[in-house]
């Protein structure tokens, strides 16, 4: 296995076009273990984090760019980002622990393709969309359009994230994440819930609830979403909520949680995450 280290996203191109087999690597705390539990290794690791469009975040005009390879604790210590988009931050920072945080990456988290990945859930909510650099040039997409099933992602040979994109939200937004794992740290999610919601007086007009850890990908609930546009969060429309999440969830049984207990978990969560959402949106 060689090792690479471009410093511009054409050049990462071109080494994964010229090479079979290789594979780019942000933070490597997923591509690592995976290799040391015998995945096979790639030809060329290609290590993004020496381009600087990869590694970087701006605001600019309502719009937030946020590098694919960043350090996950660099964009929960940017307390902008955080203010305005507590959920995604806060899904980042559930990541493993500080040394891991220091290393794991956006992109990874999406990447890896897992269905518990903690950032992901926050980032559908608020519609973030993936920058792909590929042979053909680059091409932007929904975040929720990338992983296609656990492992599995819609990019093509050559392709890899670039960037994220992600507008301000309205006035008066407000989101959140929460995660239940069976121990309180270094765990993965049995369930994830984020929910973005936007406020007019004590009456929400728009709502996005996602879930994380109980399907083959983070899933919407639409039917979520449609209790909490018109209501004002009250205790009907939010039992609602938790119907409707556990009834879109779809989860594995295993020794982390059954079924049945996941999918009552999804309903709580995803009311608490709305009621968190809204607190923020009216603060
Ligand atoms: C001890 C420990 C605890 C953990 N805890 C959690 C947790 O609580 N929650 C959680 O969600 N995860 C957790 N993880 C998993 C991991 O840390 C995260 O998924 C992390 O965000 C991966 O980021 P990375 O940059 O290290 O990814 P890498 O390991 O570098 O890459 C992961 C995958 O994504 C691909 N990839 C990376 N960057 C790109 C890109 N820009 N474009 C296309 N493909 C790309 C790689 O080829 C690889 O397949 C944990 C891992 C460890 C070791």
């Amino acid at each position: 296995m060689e090792y690479a280290a471009p410093t511009t996203v054409d050049e990462a191109r071109t080494l994964l076009a010229d090479n079979p087999g290789s594979r780019v690597f942000a933070g490597a705390t997923d591509v690592v273990p995976q290799m040391r539990s015998g995945r096979p290794e790639p030809s060329v690791l290609i290590d993004l984090k020496r381009i600087d469009r990869l590694m970087s975040v701006a605001h600019d005009n309502g719009h937030w760019t946020i590098g694919a390879a960043m350090p996950t604790s660099e964009l929960t210590s940017n307390g902008e980002f955080a203010s305005v988009f507590p959920g995604i931050s806060e899904g980042a920072g559930w990541i493993g622990s500080d040394q891991i945080q220091n290393r794991s990456s956006l992109g990874g988290n999406l990447c890896n393709g897992s269905p518990a990945a903690d950032s992901v859930p926050a980032m559908i909510a608020s519609e973030a969309r993936a920058v792909i650099a590929g042979t053909d040039g680059e091409r932007t997409i929904p975040v929720a359009d990338v992983v296609t099933g656990p492992g599995q992602l819609s990019l093509a040979d050559g392709e890899f994230v670039v960037e994220f994109e992600i507008e301000d939200p309205p006035a008066r937004t407000g989101d959140a994440y929460i995660r239940m794992t069976p121990r309180t740290e270094m765990d993965i999610a049995i369930v994830g819930a984020a929910v973005r919601v936007t406020m007019d007086g004590d009456t929400c007009t728009d709502a996005r609830v996602v879930l994380g850890a109980v399907a083959p990908t983070a899933v919407r609930v639409p039917d979520a979403e449609a209790a909490l546009i018109g209501s004002s969060l009250d205790e009907a429309a939010l039992a609602e909520v938790a119907a409707a999440a556990s009834a879109a969830a779809n989860p594995i049984n295993d020794k982390r949680g059954t079924i049945e207990y996941r999918v009552q978990v999804a309903g709580v969560l995803a009311k608490r995450a709305a009621v968190l959402a809204a607190e923020r949106a009216c603060a």
